[in-house]
């Protein structure tokens, strides 16, 4: 399979901005910056962010046993979702398949880049439906977008069904794995190597605790990397954000444990869930929210915003009639949840 086939042809003809960090990198401190008309007076923040994040992405390439050359960081998950599109997908002309009930962005990506949706529902025990999905492609679809573990439905994506899809859609295939370290199953970025059509996405905005600095992380192959390299904003990732992000993932255990915490936290959610009468289904979760079955949810959200505590009513989505999604707390806001709950 050749991805460069898959490239639009104007991004293929594109000649990048280079930028003065670009020309010259190294950081001695002997060195005399006059290349960037920065403000010479050191503050911390008076350069230019490093455009490769060269620290940042050896500190990720150890956690991840990933080789930086296979890592390419984003302004969020959304940047980096952004850049598979413009990369692949020829306005008015080509088309990607996106998998209902799920992460919004990708009909707003697609949008906004004017590339056609194809919808393909996934099917009631919410995993994808892959003979439907086969069926609806055409020379034309570039992208197929499988979010695993799904928001908002909270289950995993099973292995063989995710692999005929891999094996048999000749474009690209964009795993999207925020939740994927609440999950028991395994990323798929061990088998990175085996799947020249497939890109991962992670962030560090769920498990790792930094929505605030919106880093998302891109896995791939070095020749997709290298075309989302050429057409990414030079300085996308702000040097507080670099830095920010190799402190924290520099504490040990540290979202370990958290991730533990609200995993503990999940299963005592559920237990409490199972008690409270209006609630008809709860469905199995591999995430940090779970998605609950109620007997009229706009009615509960409404009571519940009423009582201060916000949740995301999901009840247009396909096969989430009714549903309420909620994200796992602390204890304490656990706690309030199922007090109110109880009492409305
Ligand atoms: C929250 C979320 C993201 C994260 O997006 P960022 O821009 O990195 O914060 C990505 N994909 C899904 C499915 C999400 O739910």
């Amino acid at each position: 399979m050749d991805i460069q086939n898959l490239i639009r042809p104007s991004i293929k003809a594109l000649k990048p901005y280079s930028s003065a960090r670009d020309e010259f990198q190294g950081s001695n401190e002997t060195m005399v910056f006059l290349d960037a008309n920065e403000n010479p007076f050191n503050n911390g923040i008076n350069r230019y962010p490093d455009p490769q994040q060269g620290a940042l992405k050896s500190v990720l390439s150890d956690i991840k046993g990933i080789a930086p050359a296979n890592i390419l960081l984003g302004n969020g998950s959304d940047e980096v979702l952004d850049l598979i599109y413009r990369a692949f997908c020829e306005p008015n002309q080509d088309n990607v398949i996106i998998l209902p009930p799920t992460y919004g962005m990708y009909e707003v990506l697609a949008n906004l880049n004017a590339v056609e949706i194809r919808k393909v529902n996934l099917l009631e025990n919410f995993q994808p439906n892959a003979e439907a999905i086969l069926s609806i492609i055409d020379n034309n679809s570039k992208v197929l977008f499988l979010c695993s573990p799904n928001n908002p439905t909270g289950n995993s994506f099973s292995q063989e069904s995710v692999e005929v899809l891999l094996t048999n859609f000749k474009g690209i295939v964009v795993i999207d794995e925020a939740y994927i370290d609440f999950s028991k199953g395994a990323s798929w970025l061990k088998r990175l190597e085996e799947f020249p059509n497939l890109i991962i996405t992670q962030t560090l905005s769920k498990a790792y605790g930094m929505a605030g600095i919106r880093l998302g992380i891109c896995y791939a192959s070095a020749d997709i990397i290298s075309v989302l390299n050429t057409i990414k904003p030079p300085y996308n990732i702000n040097e507080l954000t670099q830095q920010k992000a190799i402190e924290q993932l520099g504490v040990v255990d540290l979202a370990k444990n958290q991730i533990a915490a609200i995993l503990e936290e999940r299963e005592k959610l559920i237990a409490e869930l199972n008690q409270v009468t209006f609630v008809s289904k709860i469905h199995p979760s591999d995430a940090n929210f779970i998605l609950i079955k109620v007997d009229d949810a706009t009615l509960r959200y409404n009571q519940l915003i009423e009582q201060g505590i916000v949740t995301r009513n999901r009840t247009t989505q396909p096969g989430c009639n009714n549903c309420l999604r909620l994200t796992i707390g602390t204890s304490d806001e656990n706690k309030k949840l199922i007090k109110t709950l109880k009492s409305i």
